[in-house]
């Protein structure tokens, strides 16, 4: 069994695209609409150097609890829970929000180590936001622009000790 990393966040911050990019395929579905991964989604990220790892997109927490948004959620969880480690990704462009604080919450209720991967980094002040989301108290924080494959590197020499 592969170790397995869950990416975990609220709609549209880029977990399919940090996804593709830690996979290298362009498998999950990349999408502007909120919410369109509906399914947990499985892939692996084979490196040249250091153990392969499984990794899990997830549909994202809308915070909802009926219906298809429900349904999305409780997969969410279920990858949350079955993680050896948990990339909680948010939106550097848009700064913290009231789902990120509730998903954040939610991390810490079930007891589960994460890192704070700040994505969208390209052509913003990174000092502003990575400041803004100081508040979250997250001991370690990763900036990334997935889309840009930048930071990547980094970010996995920082999981791959954790596996
Ligand atoms: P998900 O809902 O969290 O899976 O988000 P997606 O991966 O579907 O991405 C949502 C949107 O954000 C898409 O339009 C992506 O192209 C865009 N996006 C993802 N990563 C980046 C990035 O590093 N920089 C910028 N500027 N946009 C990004
Ligand atoms: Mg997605």
């Amino acid at each position: 069994m592969l170790p397995l990393v869950a990416l975990v966040g609220r709609p549209n911050v880029g977990k399919s695209t940090l996804f593709n990019a830690l996979t290298r395929s362009r498998d999950a579905l990349v999408h502007d609409e909120p919410g369109v991964t509906r399914d947990r989604h499985y892939g692996i990220c084979r490196l040249v150097e250091g153990r392969p790892f499984g990794l899990c997109d997830t549909g994202g927490l809308s915070g909802e609890e009926e219906g298809l948004a429900g349904a999305t959620a409780r997969q969410s969880l279920a990858a949350i829970d079955e993680a050896d480690l948990v990339l909680f990704v948010v939106d550097g462009r848009e700064g913290p929000s009231g789902l990120d604080e509730s998903i954040l919450a939610m991390l810490r209720k079930r007891g589960r180590r994460f890192f704070l991967v700040v994505n969208k980094t390209d052509g913003i002040d990174l000092g502003a936001s990575l400041a803004e989301f100081a508040r979250f108290g997250v001991e370690k924080v990763i900036p990334v622009a997935a889309a840009h494959q930048r930071g990547v590197p980094e970010l996995l020499e920082q999981v791959l000790p954790e596996l």
